[in-house]
Parts: structure tokens; sequence; C-alpha cells
């Protein structure tokens, strides 16, 4: 009967020592009900989309019975919450099995919110609607911005009360992920497993993720300069669409490079270097400018904790791993440089070009431009609509640009074109998500449809869709978001 819908499970992680995971099931719900389900990942899955939307595919979202061919575990691992380590694990998600497409791709499938683990501690393993449903909504969005990412597969609301500072719907997000090992997952086998259990899990993170690289004579030296590789890329992505995170803690990086636990995160309306969302990040933490920073002190996180293996000399293997880390920094200035020489339609390189991006950052910043819709405003050379139009520095600079654009041989409209690809229109507007998440928790769920079909052509420019580029009233400014829930 599941082989309907088109479940297809080859559980590796298993087979992993024992120390990994626990076995656990989704304890089952009262009353699920569908709320979104995702046509193009359940394409990509190779999933029936009818065959889901049936009680019985919905029990499966629910966690209420599992298909043919599931293992359901909690992962174990540990990581650097706001600097500090701890042991953690999934206290409310469970991996159910690991997807191998019609593409002979693999992905983890994993229930949020489907009840207690092992690694619980006193929280209630159930998560509330209006956090899962924002996960959906802003996964997708960076999924469609181009930006590697965890995507979900559906939410259903339980039934069920969740008990917070006030009562919420509960609900679980059906996650999918090319895996869920973390930063952290390497951090718990070095720090509470034997070598060779931290070796297996390095062999198996390279084998999953760097195949082409799975014979390296040094595995965990490898795994380190391409975690660094695909993490440099990752954040210069964050930057460039001006996504803030939120909760960059050693167990929310992934070892993929794909971005993952959207708790607090947000999308910077007001250019300001310093913005923060999250209510607990009191000091800034993880700020958008401080991003890239503190992806660097998490790869050195992954690096010292497989020290150990890098070499049996502990000071060549420090060296190994500190050119690793550099090589991060590096790297992660280019694609940034390159991603901003794209947003400004710039196809070859002059030395002056980084100052040129610094000067438009700092007018951005001084005037309180907005950080999507000054870009959008360029591509399309609307500068008398913007806010920046009659400022002595924005002229200047302006012209400066202009300058610069004429001297590389380009025709307008390739510019354009260029300027449109990398500038996205749409990305999801705090006020957007939070009408939308309303709409949801009232049982109306036609306010996020709309909104996450609008996020999924981000790079149209479609005037139709003018009404999801415009700013938020001006109350909602001090925007705050909570993780947790
Ligand atoms: P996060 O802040 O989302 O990275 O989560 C930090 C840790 O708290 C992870 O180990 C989660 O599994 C755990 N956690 C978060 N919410 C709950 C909950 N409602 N019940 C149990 N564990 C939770
Ligand atoms: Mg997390
Ligand atoms: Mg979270």
């Amino acid at each position: 009967k599941h082989l309907e819908i088109g479940w297809n499970f080859d559980n590796t992680y298993s087979l992993l020592p024992e120390f990994f995971y626990s076995k656990v099931e989704p304890n089952p719900v009262d009353s699920p009900k569908l709320v979104v389900l995702n046509q193009s990942v359940a394409n990509l899955l190779g999933l029936d989309v009818h065959a889901l939307e049936r009680e019985e595919g919905i029990h499966i979202l629910a966690g209420n019975s599992l298909p043919k061919g599931a293992l359901s575990i909690a992962q174990a691992y540990a990581g650097h919450q706001f600097g500090y380590f701890t042991i953690l694990g999934d206290g409310r998600a469970m991996l159910i099995g690991e997807q191998i497409t019609p593409a002979r791709e693999r992905y983890d499938i994993q229930l949020k919110g489907s009840g207690r683990t092992k690694f619980s501690r006193g929280g209630d393993g159930r998560a509330a609607l209006g956090p899962m449903l924002r996960e959906y909504i802003i996964s997708e969005a960076m999924h469609y911005l181009g930006i590697p990412t965890t995507r979900s597969l559906a939410v259903v609301a339980t039934g069920e009360t969740v008990r917070r500072e006030r009562n919420l719907s509960g609900a679980i997000l059906t996650r999918v992920a090319s895996s869920h090992i973390r930063v952290g997952t390497i951090q718990f086998a070095s720090k509470y497993g034997s070598r060779e259990e931290l070796d297996a899990l390095v062999r198996y993170s390279l084998k999953r993720h760097y195949p082409s690289q799975a014979a390296s004579a040094n595995s965990s030296l490898t795994l380190l300069e391409e975690v660094c590789k695909v993490q440099a890329e990752l954040i210069a992505r964050w930057q460039l669409v001006g996504f803030i995170h939120g909760v960059m803690n050693t167990d929310n990086m992934t070892i993929s490079g794909e971005t993952i636990d959207y708790g607090p995160c947000a999308f910077m309306d007001t250019y300001d270097p310093k913005t923060v969302f999250s209510s607990i990040d009191t000091n800034g933490r993880y700020a958008y400018e401080n991003q890239p920073v503190i992806g660097n002190w998490n790869l050195c996180r992954l690096a010292e904790a497989m020290l150990p293996l890098i070499d049996e000399n502990q000071d060549k293997a420090i060296k190994l791993a500190q050119a690793a880390i550099e090589k991060y920094d590096e790297l992660y200035h280019v694609k940034w440089l390159e991603g901003m020489r794209k947003k400004l339609g710039l196809t070859n390189i002059e030395s002056e070009d980084e100052s040129l991006v610094e000067e438009l950052l700092s007018i951005m910043h001084k005037y309180k431009a907005d950080y999507t819709n000054t870009f959008v405003s360029l591509t399309f050379n609307q500068i008398e609509g913007m806010a920046l139009m009659d400022k002595p520095e924005f002229v200047e600079w302006h012209k400066k640009w202009q300058s610069r654009l004429g001297r590389q041989g380009e025709s307008k409209e390739s510019i354009r074109d260029l300027m449109k690809n990398n500038n996205p229109a749409i990305i999801p507007r705090n006020h957007r998500v939070e009408e939308a998440l309303e709409s949801a928790e009232k049982g109306d769920y036609n306010v996020i449809k709309k909104l996450l079909d609008v996020l999924s052509r981000p790079y149209d420019h479609n005037p139709d869709q003018k009404e999801y580029a415009t700013l938020p009233p001006a109350s909602s400014c001090s925007y705050r978001t909570f993780c947790g829930t």
C-alpha cells in the first residue's frame, strides 16, 4: 500500500555505531490535518502528491504510521550555543528514513515536532504551527533564491495544543535535507566517542557529501577543507540577499553546506550591518555583519574536533587546520565580491570595485535605505523613486558607477539581465510572513499559499507582484523573532 506513495528508503546512518543515535518512534497525534504540501519537493523525492494528500499519506506526515522501510531514529549531537558547549541531539525531531529519489539522490526525511526522544531534556518534543510554517516559508524562499538549504515537504496540524507562554496549535514539519550531520555531530563524536567512532563519522560524512573525495588519504582534513568551501559560499550568499540566520550555533551548521534550522531567522529590510532579529541574541553575536566571522569561529570548532585525526603530530595538525580555515576567509571574500559585482552589473574586474561596493553600502546605511529594493532600483535605473535620489553622496556614487559600467563595454540589456538575476525583487518580508502565519492560525491557508507562490519566482521582477516588495509599516521596524517554539 505504501508503495503507492513512492517511499524508497535506504537507511545508512543507522549503520553507524549506536552511539550516534537512539531508536525512537513518533508519538501519534489526535487528528492530523494537512496544512501545506510541497508539490515540487514531492516530485523531487519521487512521491505521489495525491497519495500523500490521502488519509494514509497524512498519517505518515503526522508520524502516526511509518512507511515500509522506515527506521526512525533521533540523532545525537552536541554544539556550541552562543559560544558555550552543550550536549544536544534531536529533542523533537526524528529521522524516519533516507529517501532514494528517482534521480538516485539521497535525502533525509525528518519529522520535526513528532514527540519526545532521549534528547528532549525538559522539552515536550512538540512544535507549534506558526514556527513550522515559518520554517516552511523561509526555507522554500531560500531555495528559490538559489541558496543551498534544507527543504520542507509538508506541514501537518496535529489537532493538539502545545503549551508555550500561551497555548498554541501543534504541528509537524517534514524536513528534507541532504543530511542532518552538523558541525555539532562531529563535536559530539570527538568529545564523547572513541577515536574509531569519530573516524567512522568523518568517513561517512565525506562519502555521503563529497563522494569524489572519499578515497582521500586524510579524510578529516579533506572534510574540513570541503566544509570550509561550502560554508564560505553559503554565508556569502546569505550576505548578498540580506539573510540573517539568527542562531548560528555549531549544531545549526551543516556539513553539507545547506542552511538549516529556521528559528529566529529573518531578512533585513533597512540596511544596517548590526541588524539582529532574535529576541535572545542580546549581544548581537549573530548580527548580519558577524555572520562571516561566526562561520570562521564555527569552522575552528570543527577543526578542533577533528585535530586528533588530522595528524599524529598535533602542531602539524593545527597548521593544516589553520590553512584550511584561512581558505574559508579568502573564498568567502572572493564569493562575496563576485556576487556584489553581479548585483551591480559588473562583468569584469577592476581594482576599485570593492570600494565602489563599500561606498554604496555605507550610503545605504547612513540613509537607512532598504537593502533589497535599493538593488532593484539600480537594476532598472529607477533613480527617481529612490529614497537616496537627492543625497549628494549617492548622486556622486551613481556617476562613478555609471562610468564604471561604461568602461566594460556590455550592452544595457545584458547588464540589466545580469542584475535582474542577482537582485531578487521578492524576499520573504517579515510583515508578509507574519500576515500569512496569522491567517493560517485562524484556519485560512490561502494567504500562505499565495505568498509561497510569489516567493517561488524571486527574480521575475513581475510588476503584478509589487505589493510583495513594498516595505512594512514603520511600526514593524523593530521586528523580533523567537526560537524554541
Ligand atoms: P535549536 O535552538 O532549534 O537549535 O534547538 C536546540 C535544542 O533544543 C535541540 O537539541 C532541540 O532538539 C531541542 N529542542 C527544541 N525544542 C524542543 C522541544 N519542544 N522539545 C524537546 N527538545 C527541543
Ligand atoms: Mg538546532
Ligand atoms: Mg530550531
